[in-house]
């Protein structure tokens, strides 16, 4: 993904009340900053925000934390978050996904979103895939029993690598489309920017859900 630098959007982000800046002293405590025990759910890669913002607002009794690592991008997010100050369920952090597991606890991660994630295409770079066994494994550090993903993407080679990732991890497969807006599942789909962008390509929308061992 390209991406433009937004002058001054560091400043802003180390400023909004909501975004967590010493994200690795909230692990273990991350009910105590939503004042109740109500699962938390996370999204890696959030970008500009829009599918959580929108799973926010219909799912008040669920807490959310974005999770995006430029600045460029989460600003956006920010920008739209500081809109709605009566949302209390949502925050975010700007990191690297990768060290998630110095962030959360075991088990304080209820479930964990992947939209539309990087597709990485070199083969070197595979352990860079949000949906890699090495990601997976940092996952299930995070995720209690029963926990698990649902990732969603348009680019087919991607999709089909994550398929045999989640085999190779001892995942267990709930269920997967090659077409979700035909599929029986889209009820109740909430968009991504960039599904939005894709699916008005004419591409369809890849989408599996995913259980912890
Ligand atoms: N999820 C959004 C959507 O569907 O519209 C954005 C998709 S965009 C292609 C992928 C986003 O993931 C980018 O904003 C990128 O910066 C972020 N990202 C990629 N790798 C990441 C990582 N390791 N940790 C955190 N964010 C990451």
């Amino acid at each position: 993904m390209r991406l433009k630098n937004v002058p001054g959007s560091r400043e802003a982000i180390a400023e909004s009340e909501y975004t967590i800046k010493n994200e690795e002293s909230m692990k273990g405590k991350w009910h105590e900053l939503f004042g109740n025990n109500n699962p938390i759910h996370i999204e890696i890669g959030m970008g500009k925000g829009q599918f959580i913002m929108e799973m926010a607002r219909r799912n008040p009794d669920i807490n959310y934390i974005g999770i995006e690592k430029y600045s460029s991008v989460l600003i956006r997010a920010i920008e739209k978050r500081e809109q709605e100050p009566l949302m209390k369920n949502l925050y975010f952090i700007r990191m690297d996904a990768e060290y998630i597991g110095n962030v959360f606890d075991k088990g304080e991660v209820a479930y964990i979103y992947l939209n539309f994630s990087d597709p990485w295409p070199k083969d070197r770079h595979a352990k860079r895939r949000l949906t890699s066994r090495q990601f997976l494994k940092r996952y299930e550090e995070i995720l209690p029993d029963g926990g698990g993903i649902t990732f969603k993407t348009d680019n087919v080679p991607l999709f089909n690598f994550s398929l045999e990732e989640v085999e190779a991890a001892e995942w267990k497969l709930l269920n997967f489309t090659r077409d979700l807006h035909k599929s029986e599942y889209n009820e109740g789909n909430v968009m991504t920017e960039y599904e939005k962008k894709f699916s008005e390509l004419g591409n369809p929308i890849c989408r599996l859900v995913a259980q912890k061992k």
